[in-house]
């Protein structure tokens, strides 16, 4: 079965479609695109997470401000070494520093502890995830050996985003942040929740064009999962179909793209990300943060790898990508260093 999407009403169609033969033709060929560009190889990048505290409100993320019942940590400069030093001792070559958005961390900050890490592996990646600065942050941290950010978008729709966020934040900031960040030169993630509140497959539809519009290099897609102590406590989980189907869809999009499958997947389901693989996702990003802090980075309920040391991370995840039929790769995964 071919998969057309060259208009909107096509793409629309694919983002509902609950037909099983059409869902099977388009991961067949997000599959075939994926192996087009990078093969069977799936990247991993070790995953960080320096900082709960956040002086955001998001209605969605469990470690949002005015969440009292979270007990707030943040790494040392020589914590967040020593995760890297166990990261590259477990062979990663990308390290992610997330965060919530914490004042704490200035440039006066970021850069030691960027240089800090450039200066012991020179050859590494550092991908940041740590919100909304201004240009000249982003250029600082860039200068100071900062290579790739992530920062989703969440929404594409303005009136969606500003559902989702409090008065303070805005779609336009967002924008500007994802621009900013790409001309300075950094490997730009955006990225977007499915099902969460008060969205719809036109919003989704919006997510697409946006992205085909910004050309980023990494694109997070992952379910929205309710945690109980924000409002969308009581709402419903991302459905899993829909979700594997916006990554499939965002790889026939963006062939080169890199796609996590994501840990928010695997929470929502025990092969979600084996799933998302199937579907066309390319990355995996075990969680090399201090075993004592892990469940304090609660973004939502019942996440998963809370209790597990970051080697095993490493091998479940090298299991389950086996399993797939795919071949971990524990190389840099750059955006350009691929092959046309
Ligand atoms: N503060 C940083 C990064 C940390 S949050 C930033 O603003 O980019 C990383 C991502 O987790 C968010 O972009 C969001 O898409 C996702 N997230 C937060 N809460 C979530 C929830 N309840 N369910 C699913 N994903 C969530």
């Amino acid at each position: 079965m071919q998969v057309d999407i060259s208009t909107d009403a096509q793409l629309l169609h694919y983002i509902i479609t609950e037909d099983p033969a059409e869902m099977e033709a388009l991961f067949q060929a997000a599959r075939a695109t994926r192996e087009r560009y990078y093969g069977r190889k799936v990247y991993f990048r070790g995953l960080i997470e320096f900082t709960n505290y956040c002086k955001n409100d998001c209605y969605y993320c469990g470690i949002r401000r005015g969440n009292r019942n979270v007990a707030r940590y943040r790494l040392t400069p020589e914590e967040i070494l020593d995760c890297c030093r166990r990261g590259a001792a477990l062979g990663y070559q990308t390290f992610v520093l997330q965060g919530g958005e914490d004042p704490w961390f200035t440039d006066a900050r970021m850069v030691p502890i960027l240089s800090g890490i450039r200066r012991e592996f020179p050859d590494h990646a550092i991908t940041l995830s740590m919100g909304e600065r201004s240009r000249e942050s982003y250029a600082a941290l860039f200068d100071a050996g900062a290579n790739r950010y992530l920062l989703r978008h969440e929404t594409a729709d303005a009136a969606h985003y500003s559902r989702l966020h409090p008065p303070e934040m805005s779609l336009p900031a967002r924008m500007r942040c994802l621009r900013d960040l790409k001309e300075i030169g950094y490997q730009v993630g955006a990225g977007f929740m499915v099902g969460s509140p008060f969205q719809t497959p036109a919003h989704l539809l919006e997510d697409l064009r946006f992205l085909r519009r910004l050309q980023p290099h990494m694109v997070g897609i992952g379910p929205f999962l309710p945690q109980g102590d924000t409002p969308f406590g009581r709402e419903a989980a991302g459905p899993l179909a829909l979700t594997l189907r916006m990554i499939a869809l965002c790889r026939l999009l963006l062939p080169k793209a890199l796609l996590p499958a994501t840990t928010a997947l695997g929470t929502l389901s025990p092969l979600g990300r084996e799933r998302a693989l199937q579907a066309g996702a390319n990355v995996v990003m075990p969680n090399l943060s201090p075993l004592g802090v892990r469940a304090q980075y609660a973004l939502y309920d019942n996440k998963i790898c809370t209790g597990d040391e970051a080697a095993e991370c490493r091998a479940c995840m090298e299991r389950r990508i086996l399993s797939q039929g795919f071949v971990p790769d524990l190389s840099r995964g750059d955006y350009h260093g691929i092959s046309e």
